[in-house]
């Protein structure tokens, strides 16, 4: 007998039929003697219903408030699954994220979990009950509701089976497991029977949206045996393993593309290059709370220098006032950005091992007439920024010149 967490996403809840899908799925696990704790998310579309709801009434809505009206998505799903699964005669109770208690910090939209008290979902379990735990969702020190961030529901997931030893953490979802890249963009993607928590780690960073990035951290600091599975078909899904080196021979050297459109670019032109420059302009955004992704500074010969970098989108705005108030202040010239551009980036430990990766990647793109407008690289990736109307075509391009593509499909 195994004790299972089993997180169901968005669509694989996104009707009453489907709950009951997902019902009888949960049910056989049980019938096999086994311990099953759900987590679900909100039904599909319900989560953006909700952000463009707010959007009515205020531009601005405080976070507090906002993590109050968003957690209500998961709350609807937990109730519905846990009477889908009465009715079938499996016992079983919901629980809110503050109800189990997940606790997290005070970062509305974006909270870490900071504990979790598996007490009362043991005490549950030991009942012979079914678990049904609302995803994305926790509570503060101080007793607010706190959310975890888009696709925060694998999270919880991991974060669940790490806190309750679960021997196994099942991530059910509308595709068979995790692909070289988005299935939908290259439909001649193929699925990955494995994958290390190194790369799974580079792809979620990089905007891959199968796994949320912190459930992956979750997995591979507290050892969670994690796969990646689809809700209604049957399949061996992928498994995410630590790097055991076993069959390195056959390994090919990328695993995966991963694609951004959520990034925006930001220039400052002409500014004087003295020391402290970087800080000089970095400082400000970093103190405004706004991520920095890639950087590039180009040295001109007048003695002055051009500082490019990117930011999320959804911080582009307040980025691009902070830049500008920056310029005034050290005498730099021209500010520009763009949010139409978008990251591309391969990944694959094999790359370790085998040097002119990044020129294969980069004559791809020339090939296709792809200009990159900026590189940066770590030991297992090489991203590029270029425009954003073409990153398809750039994820196509790569995923042939890597040898990544399905023979038929
Ligand atoms: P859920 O609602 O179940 O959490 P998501 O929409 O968050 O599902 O994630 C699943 C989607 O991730 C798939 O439908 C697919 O389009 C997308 N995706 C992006 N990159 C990959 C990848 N490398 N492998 C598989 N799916 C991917
Ligand atoms: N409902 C949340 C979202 O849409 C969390 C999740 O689905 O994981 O992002
Ligand atoms: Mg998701």
């Amino acid at each position: 007998m195994a004790l299972i967490v089993q997180k169901f996403g968005g669509t694989s809840v996104g009707s009453p039929e489907r709950i009951e899908q997902v019902a009888q799925k949960v049910a056989k696990f049980r019938a096999a003697g086994d311990d099953v704790v759900v987590v679900v998310s909100a039904m599909s579309g319900e989560t953006n219903r909700l952000l463009a709801l707010a959007k009515q009434i205020s531009a601005k809505p405080t976070l507090r408030e906002m993590d109050v009206m968003i957690a209500t998505g998961e709350q609807v799903t937990i109730a519905l699954l846990a009477m889908a699964l009465n009715k079938i005669g499996v016992l079983a109770v919901s629980f809110t994220g503050a109800q189990v208690p997940i606790v997290t910090d005070s970062e509305h939209g974006k909270a870490r979990i900071l504990s979790i008290d598996e007490s009362k979902v043991r005490e549950q379990l030991n009942a012979g009950k079914v678990v049904v735990v609302a995803g994305f969702q926790g509570v503060d020190e101080q007793g607010n509701i706190t959310t975890l961030g888009r696709g925060g529901s694998d999270t919880t997931a991991v974060a669940l089976a790490a806190a309750l030893k679960a021997d196994e953490c099942h991530i059910y979802t509308d595709v068979d497991g995790v692909y070289t890249t988005d299935p939908r963009v290259v439909p001649r993607a193929q699925r990955l029977d494995r994958i290390t928590f190194e790369e799974m780690l580079e792809m979620a960073s990089l905007g891959s949206k199968i796994l949320q990035l912190r459930s992956v951290e979750f997995a591979g600091k507290y050892n969670v045996p994690l796969r990646v599975l689809h809700s209604f078909q049957e399949g061996p899904g992928t498994l995410i393993t630590t790097d055991d080196n076993e069959d390195s021979m056959e390994q090919p050297i990328i695993s995966g593309i991963a694609f951004n459109r959520d990034e925006a670019k930001l220039t400052i032109r002409g500014v004087p290059d003295t020391p402290g420059v970087a800080f000089k302009i970095l400082g400000p955004i970093s103190a405004a709370n706004i991520d920095i992704d890639m950087i590039v500074q180009n040295v001109a010969q007048d003695n002055t220098t051009d500082f490019t970098f990117t930011v999320n989108n959804i911080d582009y705005d307040k980025a691009i006032d902070v830049l500008r108030a920056t310029a005034l202040e050290i005498g730099a010239g021209e500010v520009s950005g763009t949010t139409s551009i978008a990251k591309v980036s391969i990944v694959g430990v094999g790359m370790r091992s085998h040097p002119g990766v990044a020129s294969c990647m980069f004559e791809a793109l020339a090939k296709e007439n792809i200009n990159i407008q900026m590189i940066s690289t770590s030991e297992i990736r090489v991203s590029v920024v270029i425009d954003e109307k073409y990153v398809e075509l750039a994820v196509r391009a790569l995923h042939t010149a890597f040898g990544l593509d399905a023979s038929e499909k």
